[in-house]
């Protein structure tokens, strides 16, 4: 917006959902602007959470960081300096501890709610300007699980293959893991309109959140046993005769060792490991069975888990038998966390990927972006280590000695994360690029302040895979940069003096060029038609003329080409008037994925065998329960953002653990009183809250402050890396006085 004169559409800055709304002056409200609700925007038609009405509070907040800071080697104090003193202290430290350790010594951390342009231009950094291959980000610790057992199972990840709105004409609906209306509360509506078409919503978690309180059927696991649940389903549907073997005949692949496999998982032994009981194991699966289209949607309470990636793959197979993926209002699907946690894995930030969710260990891969940024191939640095890995190994012989942070709190969302402070301290250099002092930048040895949401134009991709645009609305304040101008300046200062553009829409259309005929394909989208409709789903492959590449025969290129070649004779012949547009050359976008293939080789998908191990640490006399973590509505992630909101800080002001009545009377509790949560890694002293609503054997602590992640695990996923947060042994005690 020209500064609060005119009505701007753009995005919440917050969650996966990415609402649309309208930022405009604020007038007799207060602030520069407020927010009016984008109903024709259709992901959330102008509904917005509490997060999203109040985000105008961030814009002109009295902690916001408008000037450089370094620290003073001498007190230990950070000082204000100028943008190009502490660039200058950045490129120098940066430039000695290359010389001194190697290029992989520096290590660059992103994160999820970075816009893809930022994401892709961090990514181009590591890479050209530093040359380093330790990246990563903590979108690592989101949706990675899912991410790599939707590469395994269709050959493709993408949050949701279908549009949201999809939810309403299921048959049943299966949320394993999600506390949807609470994390998300504009999506409920998609539930409210299944339930009104008749349809069944099944929530599975181990607490009885808002989400599970909307269920026709919730089910409350033992944290960590997801998987044998749906092996235990999966077991009933193949012996009930549930299975859609024509499905699974012609689209499918490993379904008889799967079928073989969850034959060790009757319906009793499940219920050993879930605490569900067999009748109503036994009523899930004749629920699926009988339904006429089933949509099943995992998300962090079942993904965050050193078996993650296999709990998704269990769910997988049970939606492939079910012959679900690839048909209307049906399928699976991952509820994607952080707001760009989509677009964010997919140009280049993560550890192993090129742009276009391309791998960079591939040498096709490496020859495409290569050429898109004027380098060699053999210059391009190969994978680095998991987001998780190389905390771990900071200050290490093999590890970083710097780290640049964009985008992330690590110190608050880290799990383990005594063990990564430790760490961080260990740095010769930390440099974190936020718009407030986060816990992480309080730490740092430069603090760079940079635009957020409002004050900056650049593409998301949401949880449908839908690319959208947020639109700057305001003037950033005084003193501060775009994270662009940010990388621009540290690229010139390191030797390279182009190809790190400064304005978002040009760098989008690199991104374009670096992702043509990759698996998330953005070629063909631009800002214009992303105004226009809406967004665009991936992938969207653009003209040939764009992507420069040779059409391969029966693809959409091809078709376009064709369509070109056609117009382009008839405009020869005279039989088109000059101005008509030429066919078929604008890829629709593709908001509904595997119709008619899948994306592997053989355009089958895959079913996988796997096996309940529950979490790897299991509660014992010593740390009697199972810890499990999330979130709460009037919060977002680290709370870096969140808790400087003064609404929602009063309505959510703190952590706290439920815990179940029976586990209160035991240790003599009443509501609010303090309890001391232990793990072997930490302790935390926060408020009891009572709540019959949680299994007896389990307690929840959010993690929006410093508190939650002292006491998580962190185990990782022997293939996406992510750690356990959500399930290890804790024990509780009583704390006499005031917390
Ligand atoms: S936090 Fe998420 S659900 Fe709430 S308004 Fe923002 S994008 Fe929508």
């Amino acid at each position: 917006m020209d500064d609060a004169t005119t009505a701007t559409e753009t995005h919440c800055p917050y969650c996966s959902l990415q609402c649309g709304l309208r930022l405009e002056p604020a007038g007799r409200r207060g602030g520069e602007v407020a927010v009016a609700p984008w109903p024709e925007f259709p992901t959330n038609a102008g509904g917005l959470c509490r997060k999203g009405w109040t985000a105008p509070a961030l814009l002109r907040h009295r902690e916001r960081l408008t000037s450089p800071l370094v620290r003073d080697r001498a007190t230990g104090e950070l000082t204000a300096v100028s943008w190009d003193e502490a660039l200058d202290r950045v490129a120098a430290g940066v430039t000695e501890i290359q010389e001194r350790h190697g290029r992989d010594s520096v290590g660059v951390f992103g994160g999820g709610g970075l816009t893809n342009e930022k994401a892709y231009a961090l990514g181009k950094f590591a890479r050209v300007a530093l040359r380093t291959s330790a990246i990563d980000y903590n979108g690592r610790w989101c949706m990675s699980s899912a991410a790599t057992a939707g590469q395994r199972a269709f050959g493709l990840d993408r949050g949701l293959p279908f549009p949201l709105a999809d939810l309403a004409d299921a048959g049943v609906v299966v949320l394993v893991g999600s506390n949807l209306c609470e994390t998300a509360p504009p999506a409920a509506r998609h539930l409210d309109a299944l339930k009104a078409n008749g349809g069944t919503l099944v929530v599975i978690d181990p607490r009885m959140t808002a989400t599970a309180a909307r269920a026709d059927v919730h089910v409350q696991p033992v944290p960590g046993t997801d998987l044998a649940l749906a092996n235990g389903i999966l077991h009933l549907i193949v012996a009930g005769g549930g299975v859609d073997q024509d499905y699974v005949d012609a689209r499918t692949s490993g379904f008889d060792q799967v079928a073989q496999h969850v034959a060790g998982y009757w319906p009793e032994r499940v219920e050993r490991i879930t605490g569900v009981s067999a009748p109503q194991i036994a009523d899930l699966a004749r629920r699926l069975s009988e339904a006429e289209s089933v949509i099943i949607l995992t998300a962090r309470g079942a993904e965050q888990h050193a078996s993650g990636t296999d709990t998704v793959l269990a769910w997988v197979n049970v939606a492939l038998a079910l012959g679900q993926p690839g048909r209307p209002h049906a399928g699976y699907g991952c509820i994607t966390g952080q707001g760009n946690g989509q677009g964010g894995r997919e140009h280049g930030q993560k550890a192993d990927q090129l742009p276009g969710y391309r791998r960079i260990d591939d040498r096709a891969a490496r020859a495409h972006v290569a050429k898109v940024w004027g380098i060699e191939p053999d210059d391009l640095p190969g994978p680095g280590r998991s987001a998780y890995e190389m905390l771990d190994a900071m200050g290490t012989g093999g590890g970083v000695h710097a780290l640049l942070v964009f985008g992330s709190n690590i110190v608050v969302s880290a799990p383990n994360a005594t063990h990564i402070g430790e760490r961080l301290d260990a740095l010769d250099l930390l440099v974190v690029a936020d718009f407030v002092m986060s816990e992480t930048a309080a730490r740092a040895d430069v603090v760079l302040p940079v635009t957020q949401w409002a004050e900056e134009t650049g593409t998301m991709t949401n949880l449908e895979g839908r690319v959208i645009l947020r639109r700057q609305a305001v003037t950033p304040p005084a003193g501060v940069r775009s994270d662009l101008e940010v990388l621009a300046g540290l690229a010139q200062r390191l030797g390279v003096a182009t190809g790190f553009a400064t304005d978002p829409e040009v760098v989008f259309n690199e991104l374009r060029r670096a992702s043509a005929g990759g698996p998330a394909d953005y070629s063909g989208i631009d800002y214009d038609r992303i105004t226009r409709e809406f967004g665009v789903f991936w992938p969207c492959p653009g003209r040939p003329a764009i992507t420069d590449e040779p059409a391969q025969s029966g693809t959409w290129h091809a078709e376009a080409l064709h369509a070109e070649a056609l117009h382009a004779e008839a405009l020869h012949a005279g039989t088109l008037h000059a101005e008509t547009p030429v066919p078929g050359t604008l890829h629709p976008g593709t908001p509904r994925l595997f119709l008619d293939r899948f994306a592997t080789p053989d355009g089958r998908a895959r079913f996988h065998a796997v096996d309940h191990v529950g979490a790897a640490e299991q509660p014992c006399p010593d740390y009697p329960f199972y810890l499990t973590t999330g979130r709460v509505l009037a919060q977002y992630q680290s709370g870096a953002q969140t808790r400087r909101v003064r609404e929602l800080d009063a309505s959510a002001p703190g952590p706290f653990v439920e815990l179940h009545p029976g586990v209160a009377d035991l240790l003599g509790l009443v509501d609010g009183e303090p309890v001391r949560v232990a793990t072997r890694r930490g302790t935390l002293v926060v408020p009891a809250r009572i709540s019959a609503q949680i299994r007896r054997d389990t307690v929840f602590v959010p993690f929006h402050w410093v508190g939650a992640n002292l006491l998580t695990n962190d185990a990782l996923d022997p293939s996406s890396k992510m750690p356990e947060f959500k399930a290890c042994a804790a024990s509780l005690e009583r704390v006499r006085g005031a917390v």
